[in-house]
């Protein structure tokens, strides 16, 4: 519901985040500084929160398999758009330099291909739209594996996770359930529709087997390398702006973002292998007291691709490594055209209008439109809601997930062109 979990690459249309990506990231978020040693890590290292170490040799692949051309546009245009050092990645005629490892001063040397028509292929453990037989016009995702992602943990884990809040006496707005009950009306439409349907997460809990109390010691030297040299243990005031450099807080972030998000891409790269992730989302920020939120008349969508990536994101060795392994995947080709359709089909049937993310943490309430519509639950056909005519909001985000899938997919799968 805050939006630094989708804070990639602005790609207009928000009321729901849908980050149509190949590989999730565990987004780099507060805090940035050098590797926090985790086990089996080395003196120089320089790793994100619980980041594992880069297997550069995984990169050799790849030799050969793309141009000059397309590295030398998708590196300053698509991911590296905020700039970066320039000992990171250094572009010659026939081969790019790519540091590994400063303080060792290594390097990856990838070689481009000399053109399009002697370039190897891309190898890749998901299947782009076009390598897929084509599909009959009533099952156009037959084959297509899908794993869903319902964004946060909901249940008793939402008000830790801050994603929780209340009018009143209404029902609590808990994001994490919101996100399962549209994962759980979409894997039928899809498996409907052909697709085989996984979730990363099928109930209100956990997938990561590590507790807040697992990273005290980790939050603990976090908060001395980042100026806090006494942290407290507790937070004592919730609505206390220095409860970020308590113990409990920094634990707790540990937990539900690092530790959980890490373990659903391990999930998703190394057991599920699907062809395609969608992380659903509902995304609202700022209204203030959780106990008496503020609500707005303002509303809009916006789907995610991943890019964009900070100049301080890249400077740690296994964000650039796995920034690196995406472009030479070529995920770009296949998820833009991908979500921008999945983005016509969402504001084709919501009505919502396009929407520029914010790069500064602006404010952004919650709608009075889709409060009501929460507080509504799901129901079968259409109810007037504040005046209007309207499926329920849970079926209306899945029905046009669907129909956004329909679509790419029946055209991209039936094309013969490569
Ligand atoms: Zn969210």
């Amino acid at each position: 519901m805050t939006n630094d979990d989708g804070r990639r690459m602005p790609f207009r249309h928000s009321r729901f985040v849908i980050l149509s990506s190949f590989v999730i990231r565990a987004s780099s978020f507060l805090i940035f500084f050098p590797s926090m040693f985790p086990a089996g890590s080395r003196a120089g290292d320089n790793l994100g929160i619980l980041g594992a170490n880069p297997r550069w040799s995984v990169l050799e692949k790849y030799q050969g398999t793309i141009t000059h051309d397309d590295f030398s546009r998708l590196i300053p245009n698509v991911y590296c758009t905020h700039g970066f050092a320039p000992d990171l990645i250094e572009i010659n005629e026939k081969t790019a330099r790519i540091l590994m490892n400063r303080e060792s001063q290594k390097f990856f040397t990838l070689r481009f291909a000399e053109d399009d028509t002697t370039r190897k292929p891309v190898p890749r453990l998901w299947r782009p739209a076009k390598t897929l037989p084509p599909a009959k016009a009533d099952k156009p995702l037959v084959g297509l594996k899908i794993a869903l992602d319902p964004g946060h943990l909901g249940g008793k884990w939402a008000k830790m996770e801050e994603r929780w809040f209340q009018v009143d006496s209404s029902q609590p707005v808990q994001e994490g359930d919101l996100t399962l009950r549209v994962a759980r009306l979409l894997a039928p439409r899809l498996r409907e529709l052909g697709a085989k349907v996984s979730f990363i997460r099928n109930r209100n809990e956990p997938i990561t087997a590590k507790r807040p109390d697992d990273f005290r010691e980790l939050a603990r030297k976090i908060l001395i390398k980042n100026g806090v040299p006494q942290p407290r243990a507790d937070v004592l005031d919730p609505n206390d702006p220095a409860k970020e450099q308590t113990i409990r807080w920094q634990s707790q972030i540990l937990f539900y973002r690092y530790s959980e998000i890490r373990r659903r891409a391990a999930l998703v790269n190394f057991k599920l292998h699907p062809d395609l992730v969608l992380c659903l989302h509902f995304n609202a920020e700022g209204w203030g007291d959780a106990n008496n939120p503020t609500l707005t008349d303002t509303n809009h969508l916006h789907v995610l691709v991943n890019g964009s990536y900070l100049a301080e994101e890249l400077e740690f060795d296994d964000e650039r490594f796995e920034m690196i392994r995406r472009v030479l995947s070529r995920v770009y080709d296949e998820e833009l055209p991908l979500a921008d359709t999945i983005a016509v089909a969402i504001a084709h049937t919501t009505g919502l209008p396009p929407y520029q993310y914010p790069t500064t943490n602006s404010t952004t309430k919650v709608s009075k439109d889709v409060f009501a519509r929460i507080q509504a639950g799901d129901y079968e056909g259409m109810r007037n809601v504040n005046g209007v005519e309207r499926k329920s909001i849970f079926r209306e985000y899945a029905d046009s997930v669907a129909d956004g899938l329909v679509q790419y997919y029946s055209k991209a799968r039936c094309s013969r062109d490569r």
